[in-house]
């Protein structure tokens, strides 16, 4: 590692912690490798803001209690944060200009429980605003860009700059470019996956209702689920553990023990009966992928677990539901940026001109379509065409996972119908854009915990992902599943961005 600078920032989270508590070097050590790394991937746009500062005090206190043998699970560990979680006095955006100068008064549950647990916080990630969107291009704050590039003899020379996914992509950019050992994501129809499977690290979508959505951003709050993205399953399941728990703020946070999924890691998968679903083999699916797919059910049986095909007869209106459903929740959750209680204000004659030039002004494109989106669904006269028909589909999907999983310990799925994409493709087709989300949404509107490894390249280079869907409140199912396939793929490859700095 000639030009890169830090050494240390190679580790996994496990591999650091262990290193931390056996004194082999210390969290501000740590801290200053990954502090000097986010300066280096500036041109990425990963973070909105950094928080150096913080970082090093909270290093500093990491390391007092390490040399007190007090240690805690995530001491010293530096980590990105999605800039949707809010953080006491620690401006929060997510993503858009009409939160402009917001400094919330308060910390959201899973960040609380992080710093709780030891964690650093590195800064604040960038997103698509709202968290809507597939490819972290809509923010406020300009694109990320993934840490990957295309090979150069790939698809016709094409080496443009590709997405990080959306919509954690500077969460995920962050960590797959090593300037953050994990971070915190949210997905609501894909989001932790979706740019998991894009920059070639792991994401876990956990069950709606195991960690708590208090102080998060609401973007679609039925949909909405905050998880970990790190580089290993391992990681994931000690991120999980720290950010789960029941939460008396979130009226549907689940009140269930957490288990401690890092011991559930044992590598057994014998007898395991593992679905895969022939509705997901859709058309136009990239030979690549469905290749993948199967090698993963291959890799799956070497291991002792039983592959057999199931129906999930309603997959196919799982996105047009959901794509009425989170806009008719966003409509409603983004009515309260108003330019009176939070952000930006243009000032106006009358109120309601203050409110139209303050929205207008505040709000990017996509938000826009998805406020008329989720108006026009809920209105008189299209409420029961367009809404209730849509939470009936939900309800059908939800119902097809539960009859799979009568038969089924878990599914095995592609995370996403393709590899990361050009900057810039994809952004004036939303329907297009819409498809990227086909794999991941069904989770979503059933509320399942949901994973994305990394497991291949495709032709291009690029890094590809398979997702595996459990029943309800089954992390530690998923987790194990995960980490047979992690180490059957042998994933070991680095992003052009860090392989051309070593
Ligand atoms: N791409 C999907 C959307 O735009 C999912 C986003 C998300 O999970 N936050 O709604």
């Amino acid at each position: 590692m000639s030009d890169w600078p830090a050494a240390l920032t190679a580790l996994s989270l496990a591999e650091a912690r262990d290193g931390l508590a056996r004194r082999e070097f210390s969290a501000r050590e740590l801290t200053e490798n990954y502090i000097a790394v986010v300066e280096v991937v500036r041109p990425l746009n990963a973070f909105i803001t950094e928080t150096p500062d913080q970082a090093l005090a909270m290093a500093k206190a990491a390391d007092e209690r390490l040399a007190r043998a007090e240690g805690r699970p995530l001491d010293g560990i530096p980590i990105a944060v999605k800039d949707l979680f809010c953080t006491k006095g620690v401006l929060t955006t997510a993503g858009s200009h009409i939160l402009d100068g917001f400094h919330p008064p308060y910390e959201s549950t899973v960040t609380e429980k992080l710093w709780q647990a030891g964690a650093v916080m590195l800064g604040k990630a960038n997103l698509d605003e709202f968290a809507m969107g597939s490819s972290s291009t809509t923010s406020y704050y300009g694109p990320v860009e993934n840490p990957w590039r295309r090979r150069p003899n790939g698809r016709a020379g094409d080496n443009r700059p590709v997405v990080a996914g959306g919509s954690s992509g500077g969460s995920a950019a962050a960590v797959a470019a090593h300037a953050a050992m994990a971070a915190t994501g949210t997905d609501t129809g894909g989001s932790i996956r979706q740019p998991a499977s894009f920059c070639g690290i792991v994401g876990l979508k956990p069950t709606y209702g195991r960690c708590s959505r208090w102080g998060v951003v609401a973007y679609a709050s039925s949909l909405d689920h905050p998880g970990p993205m790190t580089r290993t399953v391992r990681d994931a399941a000690i991120m999980l553990r720290a950010m789960a728990g029941h939460d008396l703020k979130d009226s549907t946070s689940a009140p269930l023990p957490v288990p401690d999924y890092e011991a559930g890691l044992t590598g057994e998968i014998r007898g395991m009966r593992i679905g895969v679903p022939r509705e997901y083999r859709v058309e136009q699916m990239p030979g690549e992928i469905e290749a993948l797919w199967q090698q993963g059910v291959d890799w799956l049986r070497e291991a002792g677990a039983d592959p057999v095909e199931i129906s999930l007869p309603h997959t196919k209106y799982a996105l047009p539901a959901y794509y009425i459903i989170a806009p008719a929740e966003a409509s409603s959750n983004l009515a309260r940026y108003d330019g009176v209680r939070f952000g930006l204000r243009v000032g106006a004659a009358s109120l309601d001109e203050m409110y139209e030039l303050t929205r207008a002004a505040g709000f990017g494109a996509e938000v826009r379509r998805r406020v008329l989106i989720g108006t026009f669904v809920l209105s008189a006269g299209y409420y029961d065409a367009y809404y209730l028909k849509a939470q009936r589909v939900r309800a059908l999907v939800a119902r097809d996972f539960a009859k799979a999983f009568e038969e089924v310990d878990a599914i095995l799925v592609p995370t996403a119908p393709s590899a990361a994409f050009a900057i810039g493709d994809n952004t004036d087709d939303s329907i297009a854009m819409y498809l990227n989300d086909v794999f991941t949404v069904p989770a979503n509107l059933a509320g399942l915990p949901a994973i994305s490894v990394p497991a291949g390249l495709s032709a291009d280079g690029l890094p590809l992902g398979l997702q595996i869907i459990g029943r309800a409140f089954d992390e530690e199912g998923i987790l194990r599943v995960a980490q047979v396939l992690e180490s059957a793929a042998e994933f070991r490859h680095l992003p052009a961005f860090i392989a051309g700095k070593t």
